[in-house]
């Protein structure tokens, strides 16, 4: 029988409307449980959590001004132009929760109070984060005033998106289109409203995605695109054959072909894009030319010679290499066979294995790939750069931020990535702490209100722990890659044991007691994660921290005639005696940077939820939501609203904005603001319940009081 799922706007998330015996999934204390309004039969019980969909499917709700998504995995047609006019300068009460309502309200937090917003959208891969972001876009490209000057910036926006996801995103078995990277994106209005520029920050793509694929999964998107749509002239060009099938770095999740993905399509799109963010043909050429090669570097094969060392075997893709690279044929075979070792002031050149070989192979496959990244994501910058920045009107240009970034990952096998990606939603979680908990409390406490404290659990002891100098995590592990050749990845679990072994959040076999101890291997360690325990294994952390390009694959590169590789690859990497910082410590430090920009702006938050892992409709997996709702820290904003208070100002301010609407308090009040705000209120008519006087601020419980005022102006 047919169940309705449906989202409510009270604050409960989630109500499944049976059409006979309707039950209700509501927020406890302890997660969502399951609220029977009428028993149920066993038969029934199991149809909750596999029900069909019907029609009107209510995706949003607000936990007050936190807005909760639930993916559909169906096109829902409430996007269109007409969804976002009703959603324009209306208040967040009058309409049904929408994610147009969040681009509204902030859009004119942003204009009317000219201070910088921010978007925070959170969620597990495939909740939704990427098109939330994309819808939030489309909707401020639409509605948004042109700006005077400059208004291919809109354009620009909304085309960098398929370019960045043909190189950043990737067929998962979570997600079909998985981004692969983070992303924070601002868009900067000039003081009439209209779109002028915008700026991109990347975080840490998965990388090793280009060498290595799980089954089901495929590499980044732009490989297959540019097999199946690009033009027969440029395969030729490049060397290519159309079968994805002919390239071992794109067989190994044997799964070339996705039903959901069109690459022919996909890839007329970001060919068009391309020259819509300033691309000149022979900057397309240059790019594809280095996608290309590193197709031939994954076919690139070689053979043991009588002393074992490795030798090039395959002419055909080194010569495609030399010229799509634009490097030396001689010094590209030497530097894929030796490791230039400097001793004593010498120069020597070691000849490597075959293993060697390989790795240092799938070593510049990797670097290549992932500096072109960043090379995309600075050109893509250059194009969205204000082109107005020396002008008057770009001083008062005011920021909106829209941060779309990997949510809490905890697999069967945790590795490095999971490590960083997981240390960044602490960090998150520690903002969101801040800027509405910890200061929600104290505001209170300064203010004298009393009120019900909050419970909550300050992660701050979690991230000390990753990020401390000298002891966290972070640190020992950079200590460890410094030790080249004596420490391995099992040092570095002893030296973390040495160090931390009384944390309260950290936790290895040998500090495990009996009966925890079968849970972990020897090789893990587990971290107590503010969403719960997630154990990583460390093979592998050394050599990912260190990120290593053997120095002369290096300096082949540095002389690469391809305008692109020649940018990415700077000289000054091989004379510079000092060390470049390892990934995580890179990592850390602009995960601090996103941080203080975060800080700087007034949140929103978007919180995305997966409702199945089998990406179909209608299909709701309590287990999975139960689990989404703790880490995205929903449990939290539920009582944080409910204990608080939606609105706060100063006396001075609230008195000054209403004060025609009481003949006590017009034209002007000589008294203390405070008494003329009571006297104000009183007139219009608050119930004790809907407000409190602090000792510098009225605090107003309920959004609807506030807006009831704001609309006795407008009369
Ligand atoms: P990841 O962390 O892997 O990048 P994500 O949170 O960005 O995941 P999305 O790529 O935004 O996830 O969404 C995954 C898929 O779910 C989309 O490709 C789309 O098919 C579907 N989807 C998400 N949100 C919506 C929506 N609002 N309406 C319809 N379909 C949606
Ligand atoms: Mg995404």
């Amino acid at each position: 029988m047919a169940l309705q799922v449906e989202l409510i706007p009270t604050g409960e998330i989630i109500r499944v409307v049976h059409p006979h015996r309707p039950c209700k999934l509501a927020l406890g204390s302890d997660g969502v449980r399951v609220t029977m309004e009428s028993a149920l039969t066993a038969r029934d019980r199991v149809g909750v959590q596999d029900f069909v969909l019907l029609e009107n499917f209510i995706i949003y709700t607000y936990i007050g001004p936190v807005l909760v998504s639930v993916n559909p995995y169906r096109d829902l047609q409430i996007y269109s132009r007409q969804h976002m006019e009703r959603y324009r300068g209306v208040s967040f009460y009058e309409v049904p929760p929408h994610l147009f309502a969040v681009a509204d309200t902030v859009y004119r937090a942003l204009r009317t109070e000219r201070r910088d917003q921010a978007v925070m959208i959170s969620g597990e891969s495939g909740a939704g984060k990427t098109e939330a972001t994309k819808r939030l876009l489309q909707f401020y490209a639409e509605t948004c005033p042109a700006p005077e000057r400059g208004g291919a910036v809109r354009d620009r926006l909304l085309q960098s998106n398929p370019v960045l996801e043909a190189f950043g995103n990737a067929r998962t078995l979570r997600n079909d289109n998985s981004s692969r990277f983070g992303k924070y994106m601002d868009v900067q209005f000039d003081f009439k409203g209209a779109p002028v520029g915008g700026h991109i920050l990347s975080y840490l793509l998965e990388k090793s995605r280009v060498v290595h694929q799980n089954h089901g999964e495929r590499n980044f998107h732009v490989f297959y695109q540019l097999l199946e749509g690009g033009e027969e002239e440029t395969l030729r060009r490049l060397g290519l054959e159309r079968n994805p099938q002919s390239y071992l770095y794109l067989v190994k999740g044997q799964c070339a072909k996705v039903s959901s993905i069109n690459d022919k399509n996909d890839w007329k799109v970001v060919r068009k894009a391309l020259t819509v963010i300033d691309f000149t043909e022979d900057e397309v050429e240059d790019l594809l030319s280095i996608v290309a090669s590193v197709l031939h570097l994954g076919n690139l094969h070689f053979a043991a010679n009588e002393e074992s060392n490795a030798q090039v075997t395959t002419e055909n893709q080194l010569k495609y290499l030399t010229r799509l690279l634009g490097v030396e044929g001689s010094t590209l075979r030497e530097a894929l066979t030796h490791r230039k070792i400097i001793a004593k002031g010498e120069e020597l050149l070691s000849p490597l294995n075959l293993e060697q070989a390989a790795y240092a192979r799938d070593a510049l496959a990797k670097a290549v790939y992932s500096r072109t990244f960043t090379w995309l994501v600075a050109k893509i910058n250059r194009s969205l750069a204000s082109k107005d920045a020396e002008s008057p009107s770009w001083r008062s240009t005011t920021v909106l931020g829209l941060l779309d970034i990997y949510g809490f990952e905890v697999f069967q096998h945790n590795s490095f990535e999971q490590f960083c990606i997981n240390y960044c939603n602490e960090k998150l979680q520690q903002l969101f702490i801040e800027l509405t908990l910890k200061s929600e409390q104290e505001e209170y406490e300064a203010e004298g209100i009393a009120w019900e404290p909050v419970q909550y659990f300050n992660n701050k002891i979690i991230c000390d722990l990753v990020e401390e100098k000298f002891k966290g995590i972070i640190s020992i592990l950079d200590e460890e890659c410094l030790r080249p050749g004596e420490a391995t990845d099992l040092t570095f679990l002893e030296k973390l044991e040495d160090t931390v072994k009384h944390h309260p959040h950290f936790l290895t076999h040998k500090l495990a007691d009996q009966r925890t101890r079968k849970s972990l291997g020897r090789g893990e360690f587990r971290l107590l994660h503010y969403a719960g325990e997630v154990t990583y294994s460390v093979t592998g952390f050394l050599d990912k921290n260190n990120d290593l390009l053997f120095r002369n694959l290096k300096e082949t590169m540095c002389s690469s005639e391809n305008p692109i590789m020649s940018q990415c690859f700077d000289r000054s990497e091989l004379s510079d005696k000092k060390r470049p910082e390892t990934v995580a410590t890179q990592f850390k430090m602009s995960l601090l940077q996103l941080v203080e920009i975060l800080k700087s702006k007034e949140p929103a938050y978007v919180r995305c939820i997966k409702p199945n892992d089998a990406k179909q409709p209608g299909r709701f997996d309590e287990v999975l939501i139960r689990h989404q709702v703790k880490y995205l820290g929903l449990m939290e904003n539920l009582r944080v609203r409910r204990a608080g208070f939606a609105y706060r100002r100063k006396y001075e301010a609230f008195l000054q904005r209403y004060k025609s609407l009481c003949p006590e308090t017009w034209p002007t009040w000589a008294g203390r603001p405070q008494d003329g705000v009571a006297v104000l209120i009183r007139h219009l008519g608050y119930k004790p319940e809907e407000y409190k006087m602090g000792r510098t601020k009225i605090f107003i419980r309920f959004p609807k009081t506030l807006f009831a005022t704001e609309d006795a102006l407008e009369v």
